[in-house]
Order: C-alpha cells, then sequence, then structure tokens
C-alpha cells in the first residue's frame, strides 16, 4: 500500500496561496483531482489549476466565503457537480487579525473566529454531507476524509494573538467531536497542526532579526515549508493513515517541546 489518491477528489479551501497551494499541488501529485476553492485570489487558483492540468491532472478553481453557509453550500455543489464526487476535504483557509487583548475590536475577534472556526466547521460539516449522500466509492477504506488545518496554537498560549488562539484551541475540540460523531460511517476526521511555515501569513515573522529569534523557538533548527504540511496531508487523505482517527498530527519541527526548558529547567 503506498499514498495514492488515484481517482479521488479532493476539495481544498483557500488553495490559492501558502500552506493550501502546497497541500493541492501535494494532492495532485498522489493522482487526486482538485477542487481549489479560493477567497480573492482567483489568477493565482487559476493559475494552479493550469499547472496541475499541465501535469495530466484534474483541477477545477471555485471561489467562496468559507464564513458564509450558502457560499459553502454553492462550492460543495459546484464542486461535486465539476468533478462527480467529493472523497476528501482539507478546511485549510484561516486569517489572523492581531492586536493586544485590551485593543481588540469585537469585530477583528468575530471574524477569525467566522473564517477559522465556523468556517471550517461548515466546510466539514458539507463535506459529511457530500460523503453520506454519494455512499461508498470503493476507492478508500474509508467512506470520506477531513483534514483541519490547525496551528501548534492549538496548545500553545500567544499573547497578542488571542482571537486566533481561541480559534485554532476550537478545532481541536470541534474535530476530536466530528470524528468520534462520524468514525461508525467511516468517516474519518483529524487535523494538522504546523508550527512556523514560510507563507505570507507569518511573512514578518521568518525573515530577518524575528527570524533568527524564531529559530529560537525550533529545536530541529529551521522554518517549515509547505511541501512538510502537503506530505502530512496526503498521507492523512491516504489509506496509509486508515486506523487514524480524531488526531491531530503536529508538524513542527518541534515547536511544542518546550524548547526554552533546554537550558532553563
Ligand atoms: P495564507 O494567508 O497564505 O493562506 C490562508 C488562505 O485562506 C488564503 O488563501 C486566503 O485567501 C484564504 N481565506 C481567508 N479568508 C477566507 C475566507 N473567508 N474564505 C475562503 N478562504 C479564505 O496563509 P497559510 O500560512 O497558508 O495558512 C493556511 C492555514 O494554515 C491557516 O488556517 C493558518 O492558520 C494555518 N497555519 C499556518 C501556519 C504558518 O506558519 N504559515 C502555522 C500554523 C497554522
Amino acid at each position: 500500500m503506498d499514498c495514492r489518491l488515484d481517482g479521488q477528489v479532493a476539495l481544498v479551501t483557500g488553495a490559492s496561496s501558502g500552506i493550501g497551494t502546497g497541500v493541492a499541488r501535494g494532492l495532485a501529485a498522489a493522482g487526486a483531482a482538485v477542487i481549489v476553492n479560493y477567497h480573492s485570489g482567483r489568477e493565482p487558483a487559476e493559475a494552479l489549476v493550469a499547472e496541475i492540468e499541465g501535469q495530466g491532472g484534474r483541477a477545477v478553481a471555485v471561489q467562496a466565503d468559507v464564513s458564509d453557509p450558502d457560499a459553502v453550500a454553492a462550492l460543495f455543489a459546484r464542486g461535486a457537480e465539476a468533478m462527480g464526487a467529493i472523497d476528501i476535504v482539507v478546511a485549510n483557509s484561516g486569517i489572523q487579525k492581531d492586536a493586544p487583548a485590551t485593543e481588540l475590536t469585537v469585530e477583528d475577534w468575530r471574524k477569525v473566529i467566522d473564517t477559522n472556526l465556523t468556517g471550517q466547521f461548515l466546510c466539514a460539516q458539507a463535506g459529511i454531507r457530500q460523503f453520506l449522500k454519494q455512499r461508498d466509492r470503493k476507492l478508500s477504506r474509508a467512506l470520506g476524509k477531513i483534514i483541519h488545518m490547525s496551528s501548534v496554537h492549538e496548545v500553545i498560549p500567544w499573547a497578542g494573538h488571542v482571537n486566533y488562539a481561541a480559534s485554532k484551541g476550537g478545532i481541536a475540540l470541534m474535530m476530536r467531536t466530528l470524528a468520534q460523531e462520524m468514525a461508525g460511517q467511516r468517516i474519518r476526521i483529524n487535523a494538522i497542526a504546523p508550527g512556523a511555515i514560510a507563507t505570507r501569513i507569518n511573512a514578518e515573522n521568518v525573515a530577518g532579526e524575528a527570524g533568527k529569534r524564531l529559530l529560537e523557538l525550533i529545536p530541529y533548527g529551521r522554518v517549515g515549508d509547505v511541501e512538510d504540511i502537503a506530505n502530512a496531508a496526503v498521507w492523512l487523505a491516504s489509506d496509509m493513515s486508515d486506523y487514524v482517527v480524531g488526531t491531530t498530527i503536529t508538524v513542527d519541527g518541534g515547536m511544542c517541546l518546550y524548547p526554552g526548558f533546554r537550558d532553563n529547567g
């Protein structure tokens, strides 16, 4: 058995940039057709579709705001219509709107929770409904697979980012509850918790002096790249991980190992 996904269809949210693009590429390389969701990045989404098609794969770009229930329903309907089915959902979209707790506006609290937590719930719900509706396609041991994009900040508190940390902490128990609820239907739901990955969401943190300070938090000594996350996503989507249910795979170069205790315990 290997990490192949031939014949399966994956929907990846926020796939016009960063981790989402990397995951979409990885799933396509493993043989999946890809529904490339984008919010505002139409051009990069269409370029990604052309790239996948140029390598002999199948892909389609579909715009949607994942925090809008009607838009999510339309995304899944259009995606399933274009590709014939949906077998894998990667709920990846996420944003940061950082501020000290005393300054944070309720609008920025809500925006982050709406996108990161409610948006990921709506995509999981739509995916589960789709898997149950289309029944067993006999392409995988599971009826369907959902992968939530969490963060090391589902466990590491993060001063100045209370909305983001709350959204990711919420994803952890949402994912485990959905996994418990759906496992009996052979729907596998898991999460990936990336550490510091070089994308635009943290462009200011990975370069220069800030980048040097960041490396002190990463025992493995390098910032991650999107392929590190894509590899975990392909494995979680494949039958290689068929007995993995309700687990968060941490992909962080050891960031969650409390490196501050190495010389100070
Ligand atoms: P990114 O900013 O490149 O990607 C976020 C994507 O989400 C973008 O494509 C954006 O258009 C999309 N998006 C934003 N609002 C949306 C909405 N309402 N509807 C649909 N899509 C929307 O950053 P990234 O680093 O690739 O982040 C991807 C995910 O990984 C996020 O959930 C983020 O929290 C998580 N993550 C990233 C890191 C990191 O170090 N880069 C670490 C931990 C977790």
